[in-house]
């Protein structure tokens, strides 16, 4: 895998800290921004790092322990002062920390050397918690999920406070065995690992009422858009049944994908419109 990290990269990282809009009340409502601290880190297998992290004040804010938050790193110049999105895993509010798991992608990036230089003690910025989305309200049907490594944590937070009646089938798209075998399990929900880096279409073709379920999927921009439109377009969804979310781009870095989210972002400002109208998956990224 290549670094694809250029000046322009660079120069729109500091544009995105800095714009009127990632620093508006819009944006920013409910957020802590603030301080936090590397209270642990360990390699849980050689594809994932598991990062602990206190928290100031965590007990303060009950969003932490919502299912699905997450949390937005503000790197050091050290890594081109980028800013990366991460999922709390789970929130301890007795220790006032958070575990975050970060997978080791093999690009030489801004959170990958952050991970390779990183101590016990080390301090970084964060803005957080950002509620994300839950599995949309089943109303007696069943799920089907999609998710890669990355979308592995939000996974794991969701089901971990899943609805035990929960019902449907979803498929993870990882070679790390270790991290798969970690999900809760739900004795209505079936789990299975798939190769990653060819998409879903094998899956979505074994679903025998594809018009019947709703959907919840996390991962590569490309196929969650290839799900999402499955779902909405080839199968009529209603769009609150279908919470489909891109996490990163393959061979493009998250400072190019954010920096096209903070354009769209500036303009829907500009209509009088929210953080909460821009529809993420429709933009041309
Ligand atoms: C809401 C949200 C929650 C997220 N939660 C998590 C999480 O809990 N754990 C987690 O690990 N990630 C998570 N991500 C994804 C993570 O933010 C991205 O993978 C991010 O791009 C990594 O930053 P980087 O600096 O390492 O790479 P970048 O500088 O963004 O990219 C450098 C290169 O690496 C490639 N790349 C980036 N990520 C991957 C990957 N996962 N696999 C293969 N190639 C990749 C890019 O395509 C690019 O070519 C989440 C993203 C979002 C939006």
């Amino acid at each position: 895998m290549t670094d694809t990290h250029d000046t322009r990269a660079a120069t729109g990282t500091s544009q995105l800290v800095t714009s009127p809009a990632t620093q508006s009340e819009d944006h920013n409502r409910g957020l802590q921004l603030g301080t936090a601290t590397i209270e642990s880190f360990a390699d849980v297998t050689p594809e994932l790092a598991r990062v602990v992290v206190s928290i100031p004040d965590l007990a303060a804010e009950p969003n932490w322990v919502r299912p699905n938050v997450a949390i937005r790193f503000y790197l050091d110049e050290r890594f081109e002062s980028a800013t990366r999105v991460y999922t709390v895993r789970s929130a301890n509010v007795v220790a006032g920390t958070i575990e975050v798991d970060v997978v080791r992608h093999g690009a030489t990036s801004p959170m990958m050397l952050w991970l390779d230089t990183l101590k016990v003690g080390d301090t970084v910025k964060f803005g957080g918690p950002r509620p994300h989305f839950d599995i949309p309200e089943t109303g007696g049907r069943d799920v089907v999920i999609f998710a890669d490594a990355t979308s592995i944590p939000a996974l794991f937070a969701i089901l971990d406070q899943a609805d035990q009646g929960l019902t449907g089938r979803g498929w993870v798209a990882t070679s790390d065995e270790h991290a798969f075998s970690e999900l809760p399990a739900l004795p209505g929900l079936t789990l299975t690992r798939v190769a990653p880096g060819t998409g879903f279409a094998d899956e979505l073709a074994t679903l025998p009422h594809p018009d019947k379920v709703v959907v919840w999927g996390a991962g590569e921009r490309d196929e969650m858009r290839a799900v999402r439109s499955f779902f909405r377009n080839d199968n009529g969804l209603a769009k609150d049944d279908v919470a489909v979310f891109g996490y990163w781009r393959r061979g493009t870095t998250n400072t190019q994908i954010d920096m096209q989210r903070l354009q769209a972002y500036e303009a829907a400002l500009a209509e009088g419109r929210s953080v909460h109208d821009l529809d993420d998956l429709a933009l041309a990224i």
